[in-house]
């Protein structure tokens, strides 16, 4: 779907509260504080900016926020006791709703010092996304995307989650088409401009494979080696690609 300049406008004010969030929570990761402390960083955001939540209740989701630490690839529910240490690394994804609009973003930050592989790692993750980010193009084809996200995730000796993916949104979080972090063997919808996606490779340090836990949530990978995930709200315009998800 194609959204207009106003949609557009509304859709860059709910980014803006994404990336406000970003901060906030990044402000508070430090060894010794729960993961219930970056969601209650989170809905102060949320409560300053008067805006919604559409991670809380989505299908049943009790967050605003999903914090996933070390081996977890996406979908931690926050919790008192989860409490962060220093070497862990912790993947938090949040959204936000302005005037009926969505944004979404995640990403992956270190609690304290952490191991040379959990910062390439992360360092991986985050340029897979600007490699896909940069495909986002009127004319080209939607899977290019995931075909850049893989080049880069491959070539440092990572694998990409095939299980869950990136999304158009818009007035709903999740909206058609899925945009794959991984070339799915046709080349997909051709890229219009007021088109926007959510792009969000999820990399794993070992194999690709992932485990959901008995809490019908958490994702984990199947090896328990570490997973980073990076994500962001980006529109496709004549001019390049537009991200939301920035101050
Ligand atoms: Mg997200
Ligand atoms: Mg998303």
């Amino acid at each position: 779907m194609r959204r207009n300049a106003d949609e557009l406008a509304k859709m860059r004010k709910a980014g803006r509260v994404v990336a406000e969030i970003h901060e906030a929570t990044r402000a508070v990761i430090r060894p010794g504080a729960s993961t219930a402390d970056i969601d209650r960083a989170a809905r102060e955001v949320l409560e300053h900016r008067g805006a919604g939540s559409n991670f809380l209740n989505y299908h049943g989701f009790p967050a605003v926020v999903c914090t996933s630490l070390n081996s977890m690839i996406v979908h931690g529910i926050p919790s008192e006791k989860v409490i962060l240490e220093e070497g862990d690394i912790i993947s938090i994804d949040c959204g936000a709703i302005v005037e009926g609009y969505h944004g979404d973003a995640a990403y992956t930050a270190g609690v304290g010092e952490v191991s040379a592989e959990a910062t390439r790692l992360m360092e991986v993750t985050e340029r897979s996304l600007f490699a896909g980010i940069e495909q986002l193009r009127p004319g080209n084809r939607l899977h290019e995307v995931g075909r850049a996200v893989q080049q880069v995730a491959e070539a440092a000796g990572f694998s990409v989650v095939r299980e869950y993916v990136g999304h158009a949104i818009g007035t709903a979080m999740h909206e058609e088409p899925q945009v794959p972090n991984y070339w799915p063997g046709t080349p997909g919808p051709t890229l219009k401009s007021g088109m926007v996606f959510a792009i969000e490779p999820m990399v794993n340090a070992g194999e690709a494979g992932t485990v959901l836990l008995d809490d019908g949530w958490s994702v984990v990978t199947v090896d328990g080696r570490l997973s980073a995930h990076f994500e962001h709200t980006i529109a496709v315009t004549d001019e390049g690609p537009e991200v939301f998800t920035v101050l």
